[in-house]
């Protein structure tokens, strides 16, 4: 089972899939950084991780920490990363033999399984006529319009090759839209690693124990105003002291980069109504929510309705893609319709429109979300009753194919509460679940 490190010691993931799945762990800052590792011989099971600690010591000197992403390191969880051979369903094989079960779901994408049938003979298809054109082609208007009917904010909708391009776009465009500069983002909330963002952000740099990268120019961050998720009076009051100054708010509708935390009640409600009192645009990064909470997303699925929208994950399908889309106005503000520049050359790639074309036809299917929510609810349920019987603090929750735990009494409504979470505990369990 891959690591999922979602920001603090509780697991938040990127949730099930739809034909069997789960997700896995989180923990804190350095201070929790876990020496103990995944045992390279388990003689009981014959589990051994050679091959990987091989791969693993070639890759340290190839590329910086042997990944390309650093939760792959495992450091927050202790142990050495597992190199992956293959993926199918709800399964994965590392390079020694070891078939794990995959409770990530490749951080999001895999939300029909791995390697489904259908998305890869079209992605066969797709490959016989080439894999990029530099011109447009007709699949970008087919996920465009499949985008457009499914999510209900979006009127225009732009792809691009990841979530944080997604994210780094949009903030460029609400700020052309709005003349401002300002923007609200909450603790613990990951909207990707573009400078203006990584300020209090979750998922690896909060488990990396990295408040701020080294890098990021204090010009870029400086109009970025940070408030505790679910605190309105907390957004009031910076609405307040900078009045005419705040583009936009920015947020996960439900939080998976911190742990899963949910909205209180009427939370989403308040920031729409005082985005739209101060001429601020409204952004639900959708990136982990999107096609996840339901099919038109967590903007559906709550029924609030942001200016704009961030997605990412789920649309490619297990290919790199993110798209950003929302009001037809504001949308043709983006280049070559509207002066704000954004542009990329893989972008609207046919293999990854291909791959999200088909990942979407399944989940439209009658009953996908309620057999998540099913599903979903009978595996959080069992850890949390697992927990609570052998005296473990333990609190969770889910949403449709997203959810978490943290090893704490809870309440959990924002970074801080998740941060009480026994993350030495979460490693031991952990490494167990792997182990198993
Ligand atoms: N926003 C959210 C909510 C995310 O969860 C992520 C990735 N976990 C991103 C943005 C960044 O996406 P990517 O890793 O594709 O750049």
């Amino acid at each position: 089972m891959a690591a999922s490190i979602n920001g603090v010691g509780g697991v938040g993931f990127g949730g099930l899939t739809c034909s069997t799945k789960t997700p896995l762990p989180s923990s804190r800052s350095s201070s929790f950084r876990v020496q103990m590792s995944v045992p390279v011989e388990d003689k009981k099971r014959n589990y051994t991780l050679q091959k990987s600690q091989e791969a693993f010591n070639a890759a340290l000197n190839l590329m910086p920490g042997g990944v390309n992403s650093p939760v792959r390191a495992f450091k927050s969880v202790g142990g050495q990363p597992i190199f992956m051979d293959s993926v199918k369903g709800s399964h994965m094989w590392d390079i020694d033999g070891n078939e794990y079960i995959d409770y990530v779901g490749s951080w999001g994408p895999a939300i029909i399984g791995h390697a489904d049938d259908e998305v890869l003979e079209a992605l066969a298809e797709t490959m016989k006529k080439g894999t990029s054109f530099g011109n447009p082609c007709l699949l970008e208007s087919v996920l465009a319009e499949m985008v457009i009917s499914a999510v209900p904010s979006i009127e225009m909708v732009r792809f691009v090759n990841s979530g944080t391009e997604a994210c780094m776009s949009v903030l460029r465009l609400a700020r052309t839209f709005t003349g401002r500069e300002k923007i609200i983002k909450f603790e613990g909330c990951y909207h990707g690693h573009a400078d203006p963002f990584l300020v209090k952000a979750g998922s690896g740099v909060a488990t990396l124990g990295l408040p701020d990268s080294p890098g990021v120019p204090k010009a870029t961050t400086s109009g970025t105003l940070t408030a505790p998720y679910n605190d309105i009076a907390a957004v009031e009051n910076l609405f307040n002291s900078n009045k005419g100054e705040i583009a936009a708010i920015i947020l996960e509708p439900a939080v998976g980069n911190s742990g899963f935390i949910t909205p209180k009640p009427d939370f989403l409600e308040a920031i729409r109504r005082l985005t739209k009192e101060n001429g601020a645009l409204l952004i639900f990064d959708e990136v982990m929510t999107g096609f996840r909470l339901s099919y038109g997303g967590a903007q559906e699925y709550f029924g609030i309705t942001p200016d704009l929208t961030t997605l990412g994950k789920v649309i490619g399908g297990g290919l790199p893609v993110g798209a950003y889309g929302g009001r037809r106005e504001i949308m043709e503000m983006v280049a070559p319709a509207g002066p704000m520049y954004q542009a990329g050359t893989l972008s609207g790639n046919p293999l990854a429109m291909t791959a999200g074309i088909q990942t979407l036809k399944r989940l439209k299917a009658p009953g996908t979300y309620v057999y998540l929510d099913r599903i979903t609810r009978e595996l959080v349920q069992g850890i949390l009753n697992a927990g609570k019987k052998t005296g473990h603090a333990i609190c969770g929750g889910h949403i449709r194919g997203m959810f978490g735990f943290f090893f704490t009494e809870g309440p959990v409504h924002n970074f801080d509460d998740a941060k009480k979470s026994d993350a030495a505990k979460f490693v031991r369990f952990y490494q167990g679940m792997l182990r198993e």
